[in-house]
């Protein structure tokens, strides 16, 4: 179980993250919900030790992870898609997937090759095509796919559905189902609250660096006024 405890983060004088809390468990998908500079982005650079200056408490497993570099915080079981898409564009997809391969780990289920080819049919199709020739919403599937050759326990997703098509996003969503199915957790950085929706299992939305609400989607839809205030609906 991952756990954020009042983080708060800086990048130079200016404060991004005013004590940020959240927690995610196994099995669990939950959507961190904000508008465009909420601190979606730097709340998960800071799980991921990418953000130096920082506070608070940011624990997986009981384990701290404050003082760990980034690829020590991979090795505890932790994967990261960033917003942009980083693949190889001069590798072909199957070259893209075998960078990401790391060790199994006991505690998560662990991906082949042909077991993410199922997963994500459209990169089977592709699969000796350049990185550079696929759609941009194909190499945000890669960039998802080679994370999981890294066998993670849990995956911070951030804005997967951004600026893709809308066939890929329900195919998007299938994914994120799969992978809860699974046996792993999800904390899945959106926008657009319609796809969180259909995949989380809860809601977590922060505004200015510090959380807002925290619940249901059934209680969010019981209080308008908190999506319309902190939301872009
Ligand atoms: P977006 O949807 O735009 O990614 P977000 O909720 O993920 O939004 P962040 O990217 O975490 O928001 O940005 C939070 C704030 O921090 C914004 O005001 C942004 O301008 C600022 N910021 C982000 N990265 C840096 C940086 N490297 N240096 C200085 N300020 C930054």
């Amino acid at each position: 179980m991952l756990e954020v405890v009042n983080l708060t983060a800086r990048y130079g004088r200016a404060q991004i993250l005013n004590g940020v809390t959240l927690t995610l468990a196994q099995h669990e998908v939950v959507a961190l919900l904000g508008r465009n500079g909420a601190g979606k982005t730097t709340t998960m650079k800071c799980i991921m030790g990418l953000v130096e200056k920082k506070a608070g408490e940011i624990r997986y497993d009981g384990r701290s992870l404050m003082k760990l570099p980034p690829h020590m915080i991979c090795r505890v079981g932790l994967g990261y898609v960033p917003e942009e898409r980083r693949i190889f564009p001069d590798l072909t997809v199957e070259e893209n997937l075998e960078v990401g391969r790391r060790p199994p780990r006991a505690d998560a289920p662990e991906w082949t090759e042909d077991h993410l080819f199922e997963l994500f049919p459209n990169l089977a199709e592709r699969r000796r095509n350049l990185g550079k020739q696929l759609s941009g919403g194909e190499q945000q599937m890669l960039t998802i796919a080679r994370t999981l050759m890294g066998n993670p326990r849990a995956v911070l997703l951030d804005e997967p559905s951004e600026g893709i098509a809308p066939v890929i996003v329900e195919q998007m969503a299938k994914v994120i189902t799969e992978l809860k199915n699974e046996g792993l957790s999800v904390l899945l950085s959106e926008q657009n609250l319609h796809f969180a929706r259909a995949v989380s299992d809860r809601a977590i939305i922060i505004e200015k660096g510090a959380l807002r609400f925290e619940g249901s989607f059934a209680e969010l839809d019981d209080r308008p006024e908190i999506s319309q205030q902190y939301l872009a609906v």
